[in-house]
């Protein structure tokens, strides 16, 4: 599978699986976990996480899919924004790691931006990443002027972004994903199928039945012949957690592609970042 090299020489995988709303409640813990083994068992080389998923309980069925296996994913976690402080983000990194019964995250990210000054958050991020406890670090629904203001202050450092981006939702083409591209910095799709919204649209429908795929295998395709661009859709079904690695198999034609930019049009000006 394609990856993207990191600032630490570690290589970030294009493809993962997401766990928001996974840990939420109890009666479904047994099918999410269920959903996380069936990605690791067919191969999904990446989990994207955050202690904000089920305050802490995603982390945990992530922890409990990782036990006894020999090889495992890379791990995308993500530190709230309150908790962002010179000690808190070390505090907070170490409760995710032993949720997780692992020793390093290796992308550790602030979800969103808060209250706490970005450079007090990028010292803990630098001592976290010196101390072994993560490979690298990054930022999530950060919009232009904000990775402005990180690209001052991060050493180079910031490994990604992780924003809204999807079919319907394409803001980021405008100017975000070109500046990130610019510094080889890959950008990670979140909600790629906005959250299941995006798969009842008819030109979808109809398009993925000309390729001979599922909306949502196209939507996900489509993502993945964007350069620079990761995706992590997430799915607590086990046929879906397989339909949607089955879109890494799917190839687009440029008629196919012009079609998607008919019904899901570039953005022609600037839109403010878009957050879920
Ligand atoms: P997605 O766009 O991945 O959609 C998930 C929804 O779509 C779920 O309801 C799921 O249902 C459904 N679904 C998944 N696959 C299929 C399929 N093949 N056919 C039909 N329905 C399907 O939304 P998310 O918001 O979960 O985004 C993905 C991940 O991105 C998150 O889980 C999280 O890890 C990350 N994220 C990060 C954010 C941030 O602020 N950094 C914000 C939002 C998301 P079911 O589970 O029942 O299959």
């Amino acid at each position: 599978m394609r990856s993207f090299q990191l600032p630490s020489g570690t290589r970030l995988p294009v493809f993962g699986i997401g766990t928001w709303r996974m840990g939420e409640s109890a009666r479904q813990r047994r099918h999410e976990l269920e959903a996380v083994r069936c990605a690791l068992d067919l191969g999904y080389p990446l989990i994207d996480t955050a202690e904000m998923y089920g305050e802490g309980v995603a982390e945990e069925i992530v922890g409990k899919a990782l036990a006894g296996r020999r090889r495992r994913p890379f791990l995308v976690s993500k530190v709230y924004p309150h908790n962002a402080t010179r000690g808190g983000t070390v505090a907070a990194c170490e409760r995710s790691l032993k949720r997780m019964g692992i020793e390093r995250i290796d992308l550790y990210l602030l979800h969103w931006r808060g209250g706490v000054r970005l450079a007090e958050t990028f010292e803990a991020f630098l001592r976290l990443r010196e101390a072994g406890k993560i490979g690298d670090f990054g930022v999530s629904n950060f919009d232009l002027g904000d990775m402005e203001e990180a690209a001052r202050l991060d050493k180079g450092l910031t490994a990604s972004n992780q924003v809204l981006y999807c079919l319907s939702r394409r803001g980021p083409e405008f100017d975000l994903l070109p500046w990130m591209r610019q510094r080889s910095m890959p950008l990670m799709a979140y909600s790629p199928l906005d959250q299941g919204r995006l798969l009842g649209k008819s030109a979808l429908k109809k398009l993925a039945a000309e390729v001979g795929c599922t909306p949502a295998q196209l939507a996900l395709a489509w993502l993945l012949t964007q350069p620079g661009v990761v995706t992590i859709p997430k799915s607590s079904t086990r046929e879906r957690v397989k339909e949607n690695l089955g879109a890494l198999e799917v190839t687009l034609s440029r008629d196919i592609l012009a079609e998607l930019d008919r019904a899901f049009p570039r953005p022609a000006t600037k839109q403010s970042l878009a957050m879920l």
